[in-house]
């Protein structure tokens, strides 16, 4: 089957016309030509790196439609929504539908007037619905969240392996293959099983330029995210907590102060989670607190930031936690509040974890995280490092160390102290006695071993107790100590101690001294606008969404909006060459937007 070829003019003419974007985004241009080309292509890209349009361009231009393949109900409506609101032809078809409804799709697909179809991985297990295929002119198959067909990635589902037999099925249609999280070893899983023919393959950064990432001390939660809150005007958040207690606690003391949260974990009623789920896609909820059972299946691309009130599980949870956040490509902050007091109620936690190797896998990661959250090297270079990717820049300028909101501080003389305190005294204390002797306390235990007269006794008594405490947190944090296991917890020097002690190595701590209130870093925004023209806009946005049974930035996105906001676009053409108007939204919402932009403007002149 051939398709005489398809130009660059025509493909820059549907992403304006369609999408209403002007450029494409990294990697994009290339999927779109070798799809176009009839290539297959596996593509790992970053949340927000602008998947969707890889495939739904070609499914545009390309006759026949474009099957994709998805693994939640829920992600398909809001694909399709998106979709259909630029004027595409998409639809789903899976289990959450009524057997009419069904026989809806189906006979619009018959009559060839899809463009896009959307199914659940199951579906290929179903007799009738390969022959419905064999009878429909298909330009294409994508497969989305592409990983979940491997084992070694952490979201396998057994039916994407049915997915294996798409090769065999199709042979002369182009396959493509899309995954946000893929390592090099469920890249070449993915690769295998797919069995793709000289694809095209995509390795995008996994670097997100638009997230600023921050380490707080935590010190008093309930005021922290209160604070953070307020700095954030009404911007749509998560807020991550461990347990269910506490993210009833968070959200009844955030409800309290007048905040517009709701509270989401397992111990919930599927109704009412679904219900808080959907108001806070609606705009009608600004901030979810959460368990980490909520994320997956939530497209919301206007989230503006993201807080761990407490320790992630691992620096890939981290990362994808924090992922959801700005996905629209406007500016969005991550912030981690971390207490060393956090870590050993995980550690109690694995401690008592039965499975060997588990317990071993859950230390490992909960290290890493802690080496992120202590570390004074950039945030982001540490996150990319963990996925294998080496970060070329000196400076990000998007997260708290490179953005100089963090002192460092060099602890090296007073570490020397503890250090020594522990050498003098055989490494048979626990930390307690050995800062009892740093600032030389005068109780029974210390002058009874005669540790009065060391020479190190009450060198640290300018410091209070609670910074040696955390330095002690911070050694063991570092590597410089280890517990003793057992019933009495001494502390042991590592090779890493004797090395600062003879002044090879230095200690330089993040915020170990002063806790500060977190505040939200300033973001790179590119041309100024008018706040109260946003969040006019923004309620024309949600007035309409509700009139249409859509999610706001399904309307416009948050981007589209601020743009508008910025330039007071005046005329139609104007509005067109606002980034996410297309010629379909024009239509539908131009005469309105346009509307307010002038009542606003006249009023304002
Ligand atoms: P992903 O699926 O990779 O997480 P999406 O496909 O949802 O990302 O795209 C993320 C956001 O970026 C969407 O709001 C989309 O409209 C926008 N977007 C995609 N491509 C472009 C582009 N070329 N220019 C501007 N915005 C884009
Ligand atoms: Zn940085």
């Amino acid at each position: 089957m051939s398709t005489p070829s398809i130009s660059n003019a025509a493909i820059s003419d549907t992403l304006r016309k369609v999408f209403g974007f002007r450029a494409f985004r990294p990697n994009q241009e290339s999927v779109v030509r070798a799809i176009l080309d009839r290539r297959d292509v596996f593509a790992v890209m970053p949340t927000g790196g602008g998947k969707s349009l890889c495939y739904q361009l070609p499914a545009v231009l390309l006759p026949g439609t474009c099957m994709v393949v998805s693994p939640l109900i829920a992600l398909m409506k809001d694909q399709v929504d998106g979709a259909r609101a630029n004027g595409i032809q998409a639809s789903f078809l899976n289990s959450s539908q009524l057997p009419d409804e069904r026989d809806d799709v189906v006979r619009t697909l018959q009559a060839g007037k899809l463009n896009l179809l959307y199914v659940a991985p199951e579906r290929f297990s179903l007799s009738h619905f390969r022959q419905l295929l064999n009878r429909v002119p298909l330009s294409m198959v994508v497969i989305d969240e592409a990983h979940c067909i491997s084992e070694w990635g952490h979201d396998f589902r057994p039916d994407y392996l049915s997915l294996s037999e798409l090769v065999t099925l199709f042979p002369h249609l182009p396959i493509a293959a899309f995954t946000a999280t893929a390592t090099h070893r469920v890249q070449q899983d993915i690769l295998d099983k797919l069995a793709l023919r000289t694809p095209l393959v995509v390795r995008a950064s996994f670097d997100r330029p638009n997230l600023t990432y921050e380490v707080c001390f935590k010190d008093n939660v309930d005021a922290q995210l209160v604070s953070l809150l307020k700095s954030n005007k009404g911007g749509a958040g998560i807020i991550y907590r461990t347990s269910r207690k506490n993210v009833n606690d968070t959200a009844a003391m955030l409800q309290a102060k007048g905040f517009r949260v709701l509270p989401y974990h397992a111990g919930l009623t599927d109704a009412e989670r679904q219900k808080n789920q959907e108001a806070f896609i609606r705009d009608e909820a600004d901030v979810m607190v959460a368990t980490i059972a909520f994320g997956m299946g939530i497209d919301k691309s206007n989230i503006r930031f993201v807080i761990h009130a407490d320790i992630p599980k691992s620096i890939e949870n981290y990362y994808q936690e924090t992922g959801r956040a700005g996905r629209d490509g406007e500016p969005a902050h991550c912030t981690l509040l971390f207490a060393q007091g956090d870590i050993h109620k995980v550690r109690f936690f694995i401690d008592s974890m039965l499975d060997e190797t588990e317990r071993a896998k859950a230390l490992g990661a909960l290290t890493r995280v802690i080496s992120f959250a202590s570390t004074s090297v950039c945030r982001r270079r540490t996150l990319l490092d963990y996925f294998g990717e080496h970060y070329p820049h000196q400076n990000c300028n998007g997260c708290d160390i490179c953005l100089g909101t963090r002192d460092v501080v060099d602890c090296t003389r007073e570490a020397q102290m503890l250090l020594s305190a522990i050498v003098r005294t055989e490494e048979r204390f626990g930390a307690t006695h050995i800062i009892d002797v740093v600032m030389g306390s005068a109780n029974k235990r210390i002058l009874d071993f005669g540790h009065n007269k060391l020479k190190t006794y009450g060198v640290g008594k300018d410091r209070g107790k609670k910074f040696w405490r955390q330095l002690v947190d911070e050694l063991l944090a570092h590597g410089v100590l280890a517990k003793a296991e057992g019933l009495y917890p001494t502390l042991l020097l590592l090779p890493k101690a004797v090395r600062i002690l003879k002044g090879e190595e230095r200690l330089d701590i993040v915020r170990v001294l002063e806790p500060e209130a977190p505040k939200i870093l300033q973001s790179k925004s590119d041309a100024p606008y008018s706040q109260e023209l946003f969040d006019l806009l923004r309620s024309l946005r949600k007035q309409i969404a509700d009139e249409q049974g859509l999610p706001p930035y399904v309307v416009f996105s948050d981007r589209t909006l601020r743009d508008m906001a910025a330039h007071s676009p005046r005329t139609a053409e104007a509005l067109l060459s606002i980034s996410g108007v297309g010629d379909v939204k024009l239509e539908r919402y131009g005469r309105q937007f346009l509307r307010a932009i002038d009542r606003f403007c006249d009023n304002a002149s």
